[in-house]
């Protein structure tokens, strides 16, 4: 087991001016005067798949941009039964009543100690662990670090992306004493920060990059070619839904509310598009059922990366829904809902933190409590092409100044550069 560096591709913060305006930019590089230099480890669980992952591949680039030495890390060697159980751990947290078995711990356990002896070396002037799967490699490193006299004033931050508003107990219980041995804490939703966690906690919400082909305009021509590809009729009316096969995104019920919609609009459509991420052998279960589940129904799609559909065809899908699903349970902020905010569409999500983060009901787009609801919410927009616009044009505007790279890389600069105090906005 090793780690291995994930060699981003080069970005520039010059070609984020045209989406995020000069102001945005010039924040970036001041922040970053006081930090040229720094040596920055972000370590995670895997190169692709997820939101993480999605995240890194921008901001890494763009710090280093920026002027710092910033890398990035990734577990490369780990058992699948390790991922079984970090996925157990990630559903937990999130309040699944799944208790893990003492052995379950020692096997977490043992490979967080192996990946702690092979941690990438430093100095580093700050590190950065994401989410729970090295969350006891980098606690264990950070501990070596500090005896060997490494780097004064090395500051750790354990990053994550999870929900943790409900913790089942037992999880939580064994976790925070190891967060609460980095130097802070950053989360999605203060809303997320625990009691347990005695040091400090920042705020940073995630973001997109406005320059990845992801979330470039397509060409209609070509993005209505993706779709006839995979059989979805480009001049129906599309409902989608992007997100990896797993539970809490609720993939059954966008079924259930396709279903009703279809008895009001018997031309719908529906692509559920997910990806099976290298550290998620439950999705592939899920995924079987859900193909069991839409068998029946010609306009229910469900597709995945098996199938071919990689980022391109995810900008398809989004750009082209006439309606983009987020029926998260849980989320932590949902990445997916932003990339269909900034493809100025509207957004019918659930009410988990992540989807409120974001949403503003009724003005960027719908918050539902209930399959019922979310899609009566899909009627509704179906039925008026004018409020889908409208809701569309104030999602696009949201993103544009909440959740670009640009201020992410900026909130995390700011962070860097305090001496940071309990529940503070980064
Ligand atoms: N994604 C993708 N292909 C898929 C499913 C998801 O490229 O089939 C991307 C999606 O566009 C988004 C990320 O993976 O950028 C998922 O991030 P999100 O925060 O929505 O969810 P997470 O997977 O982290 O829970």
């Amino acid at each position: 087991m090793v780690f291995t560096q994930v060699d981003t591709a080069q970005k520039r913060l010059d070609d984020h001016l045209p989406y995020a305006g000069e102001a945005a930019v010039a924040d970036v590089r001041r922040l970053a005067q006081a930090l040229l230099g720094a040596r920055v480890l972000h370590v995670s669980s895997t190169p692709y798949g997820g939101g993480v992952a999605e995240l890194l591949h921008t901001i890494v680039p763009l710090m280093r941009d920026a002027g710092l030495d910033a890398q990035w890390f990734v577990l490369d060697g780990a058992p699948l039964e390790f991922f079984e159980v970090t996925k157990r751990i990630h559903n937990t947290l999130q309040g699944m009543e799944d208790a893990l078995t003492p052995e379950e711990w020692t096997l977490y356990g043992d490979v967080n100690r192996s990946l702690a002896a092979v941690f990438p070396e430093g100095p580093w002037d700050f590190v950065v662990i994401h989410d729970p799967q090295p969350l006891l490699a980098g606690a264990m490193a950070r501990g070596s670090a500090a005896a060997g006299g490494e780097a004064e004033g090395a500051r750790w931050f354990w990053r994550c992306h999870i929900d943790l508003s409900t913790p089942l107990e037992s999880t939580w219980q064994r976790l925070h004493p190891l967060v609460n041995q980095y130097d802070g804490a950053i989360v999605t939703s203060c809303e997320y920060a625990r009691e347990e966690i005695a040091i400090p906690i920042a705020q940073i919400t995630p973001s997109i990059d406005p320059t990845s082909p992801k979330n470039l305009p397509l060409d209609r021509g070509r993005a209505r070619a993706v779709l006839s590809e995979f059989g979805v009729d480009p001049d129906r009316p599309l409902l989608v839904q992007v997100s990896r096969f797993d539970p809490w995104k609720d993939p059954f019920g966008v079924i259930d509310a396709f279903r009703i919609v279809k008895a009001d609009y018997p031309v719908v459509q529906l692509a559920l598009v997910g990806s099976i991420a290298l550290d998620d052998p439950e999705g592939v279960r899920l995924l079987d059922d859900l193909k069991q589940a839409a068998g029946g129904n010609p306009d229910a799609h469900v597709l995945s990366n098996q199938d071919g559909v990689h980022a391109a065809e995810v900008a398809a899908f989004q750009q082209e829904a006439d309606v983009v699903i987020q029926k998260s349970v849980r989320e932590g902020f949902g990445l997916t809902i932003t990339e269909g905010m900034w493809k100025a569409r509207p957004v019918v999500a659930g009410q988990a933190t992540g989807c409120r983060l974001q949403i503003e009901d009724g003005r960027s787009g719908y918050l539902i409590g209930s399959t019922e609801e979310c899609a009566a919410r899909i009627v509704q927009i179906l039925s008026d092409p004018g409020l889908g616009q409208a809701l569309g044009h104030e999602a696009r505007e949201t993103v544009r100044r909440r959740f670009l790279s640009t201020a992410h890389v900026a909130r995390y600069l700011s962070l860097f550069s305090q001496g940071s105090g309990r529940k503070q906005e980064a």
